[in-house]
């Protein structure tokens, strides 16, 4: 049977395909077997794909054990080329070979002054005109902490704003405006945060959906921020994704964002955007702000920026930078090679229009998957914004809550993970419950590997839920 939204499932597809080569890595069982035995129990991806992968191109891994996998997850969303793009391999090559030093703290090198005009090149216009840029230690957490630190600096405040369901990493202040109790549980409260309730159309704070329920999110925002017996402690910063990446491909509505950027500014309060995942065109548009077309007063950015290296910075609006010398160092701030690998990768993307590549793959997919929804009541909702895709699995047996989204689902989305890996495909979870499969592909994916992901997505999506269909269900 064909099952709309799975249109070519019937063609023959070959799932983790053994490579032609043997790859030249040890037995893959027992490297798995040491990593268990000597790696924390606090690893995350290792645990989800049981793999050790050799080589990898585009988005294809190859495993030690020579299956090959169509690689959705891109490094938690930074591999926005690909692994081992011909241009980023370029970039280091030539950077190898040059002399230049590798490792040089925050002095200045041509390859970071080259950076920095890429960045602040792609950057909206009316942000760029006066930004100032710190590098940070290489990870989000830090340009997190940076630009929380930055704007408590300027403002002489500490509390922050931050939303239900945020990332911002896993450092102290990250982890505080980060939602995730599971994450912070076992630390000090962080009692400087206010959390306030994210747009998150299918599972309403406000028990009603889609834009009203973003204006209600705005009007409570307002009315707390106003009230002086709210318990709001004096907000230094209010820090947000325009798109939710680790909380379930949750995309803002751009009304809500225009609310929360005449809402911050009425009050003097600093708007952080964390763009650590939605950056470098993964959205449809170069920077997801450009979306609602808010200037924040400060923007995170990590992952794709480093072109698969390490590189993390904060580049903010430059009345804010009050800092004095050494307020937020680090040792790793002058990666000369993920400088030039980031510069690459910018450019390219600006050059060949992925970001406008982004959008068109990211709604097409978007609506085979949608088309699911019918034929598949363990799919609840289908969001995102470019190649930014969450697919939320529920228990259709389940009560429906105030917005009609039914119970989410965890070990069966656990299972459609398993079930895609065994096909080749390699997707995470994420959201609240961990019952959202994140589709995250490079921007540089082709039509054909488009309709690989979905034969084999659909093609899991099916098998699992058929298998955990009550017994005697139609
Ligand atoms: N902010 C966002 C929006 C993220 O998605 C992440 C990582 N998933 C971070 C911050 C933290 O980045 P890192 O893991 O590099 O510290």
């Amino acid at each position: 049977m064909t099952l709309a939204g799975c249109s070519t499932l019937d063609q023959a597809t070959p799932a983790a395909s053994p490579a032609t080569t043997p790859p030249p890595a040890g037995d893959q069982d027992a490297i798995l077997q040491r990593q268990r035995a000597r790696e924390s129990s606090a690893r995350t991806y290792a645990r989800s794909f049981p793999i050790v992968p050799v080589r990898a191109h585009g988005m294809t891994v190859e495993g030690a054990d020579g299956r090959r996998y169509l690689d959705c997850l891109s490094g938690a969303g930074t591999l926005v080329l690909g692994h081992n793009h011909p241009v980023v391999l370029d970039a280091i090559r030539r950077t190898l070979d040059s002399g230049a030093p590798l490792h040089i703290l925050d002095l200045a090198t041509a390859e970071k002054d080259d950076f920095t005009t890429a960045l602040f090149g792609t950057l909206p216009a009316g942000f760029a005109d006066r930004a100032r840029i710190h590098f940070c230690g290489p990870a989000g957490t830090d340009a997190v902490e940076a630009a929380l630190k930055l704007m408590q600096t300027a403002t002489g405040r500490r509390g922050v704003l931050a939303f239900t369901g945020a990332y911002h990493g896993m450092t102290a202040g990250a982890l505080a405006a980060t939602g995730s109790v599971a994450v912070k549980q076992p630390l000090p409260p962080a009692g400087e945060v206010t959390r306030l309730p994210y747009p998150y159309g299918y599972r309403c704070p406000f028990g009603v959906g889609g834009e009203r329920g973003a204006e209600l999110s705005a009007v409570y925002t307002e009315r707390l921020l106003d009230d002086p017996s709210g318990g709001v402690v004096p907000p230094a910063a209010m820090i947000l994704e325009a798109v939710q990446g680790e909380g379930g491909v949750v995309p803002a509505p751009d009304g809500w964002l225009r609310e929360m950027r005449r809402i911050t500014a009425e009050r003097g309060i600093p708007l952080i955007v964390d763009e650590v995942q939605t950056g470098v065109g993964r959205t449809g548009a170069m920077w997801a702000v450009e979306h609602s077309g808010i200037v924040p007063d400060a923007i995170v950015v990590s992952k794709a920026i480093g072109g698969s290296l390490p590189l993390a910075a904060v580049v903010y609006r430059d009345d804010y930078d009050g800092w004095l010398p050494g307020a937020h160092t680090g040792t790793f701030r002058g990666n000369t090679l993920a400088m030039a690998a980031g510069t690459a990768t910018l450019r390219f993307v600006a050059a060949e229009g992925l970001a406008d590549r982004a959008a068109v793959l990211g709604a097409r997919i978007t609506a085979r998957l949608e088309a699911l929804r019918s034929v598949l009541p363990v799919v609840g909702d289908v969001r995102g914004r470019g190649l930014m895709i969450g697919v939320e699995l529920v228990d259709p047996t389940g009560a429906p809550d105030a917005c009609g989204a039914l119970p989410p689902a965890p070990d069966l989305a656990a299972r459609v993970r398993a079930g895609c890996l065994e096909r080749g495909l390699i997707v995470e979870l994420g959201g609240r419950h961990d019952a959202v499969l994140r589709l995250l592909p490079p921007l540089t994916i082709s039509d054909e590997q488009v309709e690989a992901v979905l034969d084999r997505l659909c093609d899991a999506l099916t098998a699992t839920a058929r298998d955990t269909r009550p017994e005697g269900g139609a």
